[in-house]
């Protein structure tokens, strides 16, 4: 029977792409979201300090297209005006310009411009954290203020190891293979740490830097891509530093990353932030879009651990499970 109402945890890019298919495909849907607002990864930093905004993308940075079933999407949202082709190019560490084939995309207010406008069409809750889930034929899930939702099938999104912490949370054992298949997905973490300048110049000779990986990964000048109206930095660590320097104080962090950076950022910081992202980037992906289970009701998982590890894998993801939840008759 196609399900006709569906539970979707994560209101990342996975998670709003399959709601938004599921929603114009005549499906009830209903998004949870442990975020104060959409966007998961794709998230931007809104700091208000002496009558300036200060906007920072602390997640991913842009994005590509390559598969044709998201360049329709990002096509409709590119006449909206939701995302643009970055007018900017990076260089390398070495100072050399790097060439990329590839039109890079970015939300033409900040990456969850996306999200942000995907969630305005579907009844999404946030700030609502999943904690249990139980089937009997129906799907149900509990939220931390212990409110629950029921539907014919559920999708979750999370970062794969996250759903599967929930499955355990709730006893619920999964098909061994189906669970070793799962567990073989895991994830980089990433510290990123957010820079705001005084002043109105950039503070890189160009929007981003791609560094060695190691100990620092990219740099980003916000103002120059565009989104926010003050300079302001957002640094990513490589997966090494950040695991070797994740319990350490977020003070002591920002002045190790300052040091690496000392050729390049001269002005003096105003104020800064760091925030961990724990499963940042996953390692290892599942060549395939999705995993569903049939039995006792519909139960999905998706998200950037399938296909490949970034927006697009992620949009990719979502959206083949969506077509293939219609699909089951
Ligand atoms: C630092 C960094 C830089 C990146 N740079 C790029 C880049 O430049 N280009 C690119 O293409 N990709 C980049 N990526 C990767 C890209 O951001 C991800 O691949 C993509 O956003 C993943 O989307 P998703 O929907 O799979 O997961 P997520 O965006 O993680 O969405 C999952 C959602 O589930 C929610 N959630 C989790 N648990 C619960 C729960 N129990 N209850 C309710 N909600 C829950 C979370 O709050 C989250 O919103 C970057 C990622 C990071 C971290």
């Amino acid at each position: 029977m196609k399900p006709k109402s569906v539970l979707v945890v994560g209101a990342g890019i996975s998670g709003l792409m399959a709601a938004t298919i599921l929603k114009e495909n005549g499906v009830a849907v209903t998004v949870l979201d442990k975020g104060r607002g959409a966007g998961g990864r794709t998230s931007t930093r809104r700091i208000e300090m002496d009558h300036a905004i200060a906007r920072f993308d602390h997640g991913a940075q842009y994005f590509t297209v390559s598969d044709e079933r998201f360049a329709k999407y990002v096509e409709r949202w590119l006449a909206l005006g939701i995302v643009k082709p970055l007018g900017e190019t990076f260089i390398r560490e070495n100072g050399e310009p790097e060439w990329s084939e590839e039109t890079r995309y970015i939300g033409a207010t900040g990456m969850n411009a996306i999200a942000k406008y995907l969630a305005e069409s579907v009844r999404a809750f946030f700030s609502t954290r999943v904690v249990k889930l139980s089937c009997d034929g129906k799907w149900t899930v509990e939220t931390d203020a212990g409110k629950t939702f029921s539907a014919d099938a559920l999708v979750l999104s999370p970062p794969v190891p996250q759903s599967l912490e929930l499955l355990a949370a709730s006893r619920i054992a999964l098909p061994a293979d189906v669970e070793k298949e799962l567990q073989s997905i895991d994830y980089h973490s990433c510290i990123a740490a957010l820079m705001l300048f005084d002043g109105i110049e950039p503070i890189l000779p160009r929007c981003g830097i791609w560094f060695q990986g190691e100990p620092i990964a990219f740099a980003c000048d916000n103002l120059r891509k565009g989104i926010s109206s003050v300079p302001t930095l957002t640094i990513h660590a490589g997966p090494l530093f950040s695991a070797a320097h994740w319990e350490m104080s977020d003070s002591v962090i920002i002045e190790q990353m300052l040091r690496l950076l000392a050729d390049w950022v001269r002005s003096p910081v105003k104020h800064w932030q760091a925030h961990r992202w724990r499963y940042a980037f996953a390692r290892t992906v599942l060549d395939k879009p999705f995993v569903m289970l049939d039995s006792p009701a519909p139960l999905l998982f998706i998200g950037d651990g399938f296909v490949a590890p970034r927006i697009e894998g992620a949009a990719i993801s979502g959206i083949s499970a969506a077509t293939a939840l219609l699909e089951r008759l």
